[in-house]
């Protein structure tokens, strides 16, 4: 079943710059899909649009049903409910604990007081960081830090996770951890997971299906378990 359908997608900024061009693309249900090229090639506006950061300015893209151009801005909490979105410098509230910032996020959405806590619980089991519930982000390392934004996007069991550099501030050891999370939150839960980064040696260490954006284009469209690194975006940074 497809989950996301973007048809002839453009996306031109106020300034003229046209960050994405005449991109079309499918993804179902339950793929693990990595977004790569260099910087200033699209991956982030793609990305964004997706999760209707960025509306496109032309051609459609539907996630999960949603039309994401036509939604107005009162119903974008209806896909936003539907995925969660990690980012690269984990985007944590600092003067709250790992439970209060999952649970924050739930709040934000909507939910009901007494399905939080649960909810809340599980996403940071999920993720290994029963022990360190009470903790401030400033007394985590780095990947505790994104492993608490992963449990946040995941709290409320969405279909999509939207990963923007997830491993972009963090060590190759770190980055590995934090990949296996990802992977395994893909086969266990069947969460369908989109992930834009610059680490070639990650992308073809995981053997996914990988979309390569040049120049707002897409470039190329590899077949789980096929990518190599090719010359066009080995020096991408
Ligand atoms: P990447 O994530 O691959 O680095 P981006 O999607 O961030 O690429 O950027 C694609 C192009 O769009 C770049 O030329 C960038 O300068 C431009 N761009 C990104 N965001 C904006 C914006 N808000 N306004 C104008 N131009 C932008």
């Amino acid at each position: 079943m497809k989950l996301i359908k973007v048809e002839h997608a453009y996306k031109i900024y106020k300034n003229g710059t046209t960050a994405i061009a005449d991109l079309s693309v499918t993804i179902d249900k339950g793929e693990f899909v990595f977004v790569i090229g260099s910087t200033g090639s699209g991956k982030s506006t793609f990305i964004k649009m997706l999760y209707r950061e960025e509306k496109p300015t032309r051609g459609k893209v539907i996630v999960g049903g949603i039309d994401v151009a036509k939604l107005r801005n009162s119903k974008v909490y209806k896909l936003r409910r539907k995925l969660g979105v990690v980012f690269q410098d984990f985007k944590l509230l600092p003067k709250l604990n790992v439970y209060e910032n999952v649970a924050f996020a739930l709040e934000t959405l909507g939910l009901p007081s007494n399905e939080i806590r649960p909810k809340v619980l599980r996403a940071i089991e999920a993720v290994g960081l029963k022990e360190k519930t009470r903790n401030l982000p400033s007394e985590l390392s780095g990947g505790e830090q994104q492993r608490v934004a992963i449990a946040r996007a995941l709290a409320n069991d969405p279909k999509l996770l939207i990963c923007d550099e997830p491993t972009g501030n963090l060590d190759p050891d770190t980055s590995k951890e934090i990949m296996k999370i990802l992977d395994n939150i893909n086969r266990s839960m069947g969460t369908t997971i989109i992930m834009a980064t610059h680490d070639k040696d990650l992308v073809n260490r995981m053997k996914k299906r990988v979309l390569v954006i040049e120049d707002g284009v897409l470039a190329s469209d590899v077949k789980k378990g096929s990518y190599k690194v090719h010359e066009s975006v080995k020096d991408s940074k």
